[in-house]
């Protein structure tokens, strides 16, 4: 079967190790960045995807200076969206915390894993 995340694995810059080090929940959030950053510049090239204090972080390749903006809003609408999507299952989540961790989760995600809400 074909991963779906294969195709941004393939776009990651040669001198990166091409892991996407986020939960199952936010790869939907990620695939549909990836088609919107290979409209906006199909040369950007993926440095680091990963999950930092609950939030999803990608990082990559300077996109050519027309894209900059349109980059800038695409990543920002996906930060936007993981931080309301549970990272590990999908249903919506927000901020939670456990032993100064933080991650986005849902309610029953969050109790599976001891991890408690964070007031906003
Ligand atoms: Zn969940």
């Amino acid at each position: 079967m074909d991963d779906p995340l294969d195709g941004i694995r393939r776009r990651f810059s040669r001198l990166y190790e091409p892991i996407i080090d986020v939960g199952r929940g936010w790869h939907s959030i990620l695939i549909t960045l990836d088609a919107e950053l290979t409209e906006i510049d199909p040369t950007i090239a993926y440095v680091q995807i990963k999950e930092r204090y609950g939030g999803l972080r990608v990082y990559s390749t300077r996109p050519s200076e027309d894209a900059w903006n349109a980059v800038r809003r695409a990543k920002r609408r996906a930060q936007t969206a993981a931080l309301a999507t549970c990272e590990s299952c999908g249903r919506a989540g927000t901020m939670h915390s456990r032993l100064g961790w933080y991650r986005t989760l849902c309610g029953s995600c969050a109790a599976e894993s001891d991890y408690v809400p964070v007031p906003r």
